[in-house]
This record gives C-alpha cells, sequence and structure tokens, in this order.
C-alpha cells in the first residue's frame, strides 16, 4: 500500500511538472508569431490541460473509485469527479487563516480546470490538429486570428490553474475505517449538502454502507444481511458483497453449509405482471 501511494505521489509532481513544461512551450510557440507554429502551441495546450485534470484527480484519489482511472478524457474525468465529490468540486476558491484575534497566517487560493472550460476549449484546440474538410473550408475557413486568440486565452486559463496555492477542496466529508475484518481502510465520502444520506464503498473490499446524517454526526449503516440459521437457530450477518454465485456460508454454530439460491419469477412466461402470483418460482444455484 505505502509503495503504491509512493507511485500515486510521483505521478502528481510528474503532472505538474509536464503541465509546466508544456505551457512554457505554448508560450514560446504563440511568442514566435508564426501562424504555422499555432497547430504546435494547441496541441501543448491540449496536453496541460490533459496532466492538469489528472493531477486533479490524483490528489483526490481516496474519494474516487479506482475504476475511475480508466476515465482518460478530460470532460469525463471532470463529470466523474463531480459525481463522486459533489458539484462544486471544479469551482475556484480562496482560503484564509488567521489567527484568532490576531494576524494573517496564510491565504491561498485553489483554481481548478472547470468542466465548461474543458467543454468550450479542448475539442476546439483538438480541431486546430487536422486541416479542415472540405466542406468546413468552404463553409468557414479557418480563421488564424481566432485560433491565436483561443490559444491565449487557454494559456491564461491554464496559468492560473497552475499558480493555485491551495490543492484540496473544502466540504462535508465522513471518513470511517473499513468495518470488514482484515480490512482497514479508510473510507472517504463527501457529503452533499442537500443529501440526508449518500451510499459509500470500500475501494479496497468493496463492502458498502448507506451514511446517514444525523445532524452534525454521520452514522455508517452496512450493507449486511442478517440471517437466523435454520437449524440451530444462531443468528448471523453476512456482508452482500460477499453473496455472490457459487460460494457458500457456513453457520458459525453449527457448520452446516448453506449455497445461495437465486429465485425469480420469469415476467415473460407471466405475460404481465398480473399473473405474477401464478408464476412458477424458478430457483437457480448461484
Ligand atoms: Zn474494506
Ligand atoms: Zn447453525
Amino acid at each position: 500500500m505505502a509503495e503504491k501511494e509512493n507511485d500515486h505521489k510521483k505521478l502528481e509532481v510528474q503532472y505538474r511538472i509536464t503541465a509546466e513544461e508544456c505551457v512554457a512551450r505554448a508560450r514560446a510557440e504563440l511568442k514566435s508569431g508564426k501562424d504555422e507554429r499555432l497547430r504546435y502551441a494547441a496541441l501543448e495546450l491540449r496536453m496541460a490541460l490533459e496532466a492538469l485534470t489528472y493531477y486533479r484527480a490524483l490528489i483526490h484519489r481516496n474519494e474516487i473509485p479506482p475504476e475511475a482511472y480508466s476515465a482518460w478524457q478530460p470532460r469525463k474525468v471532470i463529470e466523474m469527479l463531480k459525481e463522486h465529490m459533489g458539484e462544486e468540486v471544479d469551482q475556484p476558491y480562496s482560503l484564509t487563516i488567521r489567527e484568532t484575534g490576531g494576524e494573517l497566517v496564510f491565504t491561498g487560493t485553489d483554481r481548478p480546470i472547470s468542466l465548461k472550460e474543458i467543454k468550450d476549449n479542448y475539442d476546439a484546440l483538438g480541431s486546430y490538429l487536422h486541416l479542415q474538410s472540405l466542406k468546413q473550408a468552404i463553409k468557414k475557413p479557418l480563421n488564424l486570428a481566432n485560433v491565436r486568440q483561443r490559444c491565449e486565452k487557454v494559456l491564461k486559463i491554464v496559468v492560473e490553474a497552475m499558480e493555485s496555492n491551495v490543492t484540496s477542496s473544502f466540504g462535508l466529508v465522513a471518513r470511517q475505517e473499513c468495518a470488514r475484518s482484515n480490512c482497514s481502510n479508510v473510507i472517504v465520502r463527501r457529503i452533499p449538502r442537500s443529501a440526508p444520506q449518500v451510499t459509500a464503498k470500500c475501494f479496497l473490499c468493496n463492502a458498502g454502507y448507506t451514511i446517514h446524517r444525523e445532524g452534525d454526526m454521520f452514522r455508517w449503516e452496512p450493507w449486511v444481511w442478517t440471517y437466523t440459521c435454520p437449524h440451530c437457530g444462531e443468528v448471523g450477518s453476512l456482508w452482500t458483497c460477499d453473496i455472490k454465485f457459487g460460494k457458500k456460508w457456513v453457520c458459525h454454530s453449527c457448520s452446516r453449509r448453506f449455497d445461495f439460491v437465486l429465485s425469480y419469477r420469469d415476467l415473460e412466461e407471466a405475460g404481465s405482471k398480473k399473473d405474477l402470483k401464478s408464476t412458477p418460482i424458478r430457483e437457480k444455484f448461484m
């Protein structure tokens, strides 16, 4: 785990360096004043947008599922961050720390690249990397002054984002160590302001939870199925993520083994919901 964390930290640094290098090259291309160099500026700025967006996802790695790493387009990455962390995740904010009744200790800003900025510019920059189609060239020939203007605009956005000196995000966050045995992962889940409850998943072992907001506190309700052994009457519980095809469970008291059986009604056979009662229930061993 510690090794993986180190890899992530190295990658964080690498994305920042990549963004800075792209910006330096884009600046040089724009400064040359040559129209034929604009496409290279566009390419560098596009990559800077990518680097800063992946960097942003990486610094919030505890709050997003690992499968989200396969999202490669910046738009998809920001949409995924919004889904898991709330709509405000791409909005700028400032942070001031003042000693109580005393001096200003720290002031900082965080200025993420927003979803709107990506939507407005990422594909447009990409379109400069190809020749226009015949239809485009006849209908609306490329205006190089507009290309330069867009590149300058995106350069400003990227530079502002790189000047952020606060890289955490603030909000209501629930944290708890996973309660499943042999898993000590700390689950971090952002709670939207208006939500009375949200669901959360341990990214390490898949255990699920519903987090209920109760005043200033959070109550974590684990997704477990409570059962009573039909043989010895022992009451036990199983995490729902353990109920899978082909798996068995063993009563801890009498050691009897049980299979999971999925029962369902065939709606096509039933014809309509009204006929459900007369529909045979088929059992399938999982
Ligand atoms: Zn876990
Ligand atoms: Zn039993």
